[in-house]
């Protein structure tokens, strides 16, 4: 008789969509989390299901996937962007650019809500458990990112200022990345993301606010500071090793162009599902449904990087004279020839950003492993250096 138990390590949104799918379809999903909770390593703060990398809308994805909405999850549509020159530029689409949600241990929150899901279909957790080797039996692997290739930080506020959202596009406030306000029912993030120059996240943080508050008018109510990192590589061979299927950010799945990992995290968890209950191939479904957006996302990022701040103002004035941003970013996600090609070229460019930094292979001689007990350290210290 085939064997029903499986383990999945992290409780985050690739772990939990895993579980879910197969404790749905009558397997014993046991999810072992180093946290006592769900959603520990964020603060409450804002972040968007984005609905540009494909033409299915978020909302039908989740269904699709087998996620309900039990959680904070409000459509945004037009909002406002500002280059580095300054001037206001409105972005339309035709439907939402992305749907917020709200991260963290907090009710309503996503992960929350997640939990709850994977509660109501039998998912068993066992709380506080670091796991470091992986069980014997058949495992899914969902322990999130552990080198920095994205970092963000920022202030969750209270405001009086109605819902929105913004953007900055500007290498003098976020280097090679973005600046981001949303707002919703009268609370705020605002963060910069860098994707280089971390250690001068401080000076790039108060350049970003100034530019915020030059720019929107809003009130900043009891700020608390807030920030996180991602992590992108190429899932090369990720799941030859034994009985261990990889998802979400610990398999390297997270857009490399602006570090919007969230659909790529639960697609992940869902096709790990799909590969065990149906047998099908895990690494040839995600070469399928994953790989093609996240080889565009690498070439984009190419892009974005070589041409900077000339690039980003181009890219705005570009998407405020279409009546569908959407269209236009979708286009981008697109893996064209010439995205192709460029992603050849970003391939070796990025080169050793590419290598996967972590592991959790047995008897594996990887960077990762081999620094396996700095893990805790470094990752401290990361966090300790963006919340500062
Ligand atoms: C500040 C910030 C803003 C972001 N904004 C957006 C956004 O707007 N849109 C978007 O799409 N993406 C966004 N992202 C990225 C997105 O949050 C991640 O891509 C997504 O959460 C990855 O999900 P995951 O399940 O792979 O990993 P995680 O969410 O990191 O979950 C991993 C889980 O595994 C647990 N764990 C780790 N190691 C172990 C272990 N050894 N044993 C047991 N448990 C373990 C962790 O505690 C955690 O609960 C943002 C990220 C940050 C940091």
């Amino acid at each position: 008789m085939k064997d029903k138990t499986i383990h999945i390590i992290g409780a985050g949104p690739a772990g939990l969509a895993a579980a879910i799918n197969l404790a749905k379809a009558g397997y014993e999903a046991i999810v072992h989390e180093k946290h006592d909770d769900v959603g520990n390593r964020f603060d409450g703060d804002f972040q968007g299901i984005e609905n540009w990398s494909s033409k299915e809308d978020a909302l039908s994805f989740l269904k699709k996937i087998g996620i309900q909405i039990n959680f904070i999850c409000a459509p945004y549509r037009t909002g406002h962007f500002y280059g580095p020159n300054l001037k206001q530029v409105e972005i339309k689409a035709s439907r939402p650019l992305f749907y917020l949600i709200e991260r963290g241990v907090g009710t309503g929150s996503f992960d929350q809500g997640l939990k709850q899901q994977a509660l109501a279909a039998g998912v068993q957790f066992i709380w506080n458990d670091n796991v470091q080797k992986l069980p014997s039996e058949k495992t899914i692997v969902g322990t999130g990112p552990k080198a920095a290739d994205v970092i963000a930080k920022g202030i969750l506020f209270k405001t009086s200022h109605p819902n929105a959202y913004y953007g900055f596009l500007d290498d003098r406030i976020a280097p090679k990345g973005y600046a981001y306000l949303l707002i919703n029912e009268g609370k705020a993030t605002f963060a910069t993301c860098m994707f280089e120059n971390f250690r001068d996240s401080d000076h790039y943080f108060e350049g970003a606010l100034k530019m915020m508050q030059k720019t929107v008018n809003i009130d900043i109510q009891e700020p608390v500071p807030f920030g996180g990192f991602g992590n992108f590589f190429l899932p090369a061979s990720k799941h030859k090793n034994d009985k261990a299927l990889y998802v979400g950010e610990s398999a390297g799945f997270q857009d490399a162009l602006w570090g919007f990992g969230i659909r790529y995290a639960l697609l992940s968890g869902y096709l790990a599902a799909r590969s065990i209950l149906n047998g099908e191939d895990y690494e040839k479904l995600t070469r399928r449904y994953i790989l093609p957006s996240q080889k565009a996302s690498l070439a984009n990022r190419l892009v974005f990087d070589r041409f900077g701040n000339w690039g980003h103002q181009r890219m705005l004035n570009h998407m405020s004279r279409s009546d569908d941003a959407l269209g236009i970013l979708q286009g981008y996600y697109q893996l064209s020839l010439s995205r192709r090609l460029l992603f050849r070229i970003a391939k070796r460019w990025y080169h050793t950003r590419l290598i996967d930094k972590q592991c959790m292979h047995k008897n594996c001689n990887c960077i990762w492993c081999r620094c396996g007990k700095e893990d805790d350290t470094r990752k401290a210290e990361l966090e300790k250096m963006m919340i500062a």
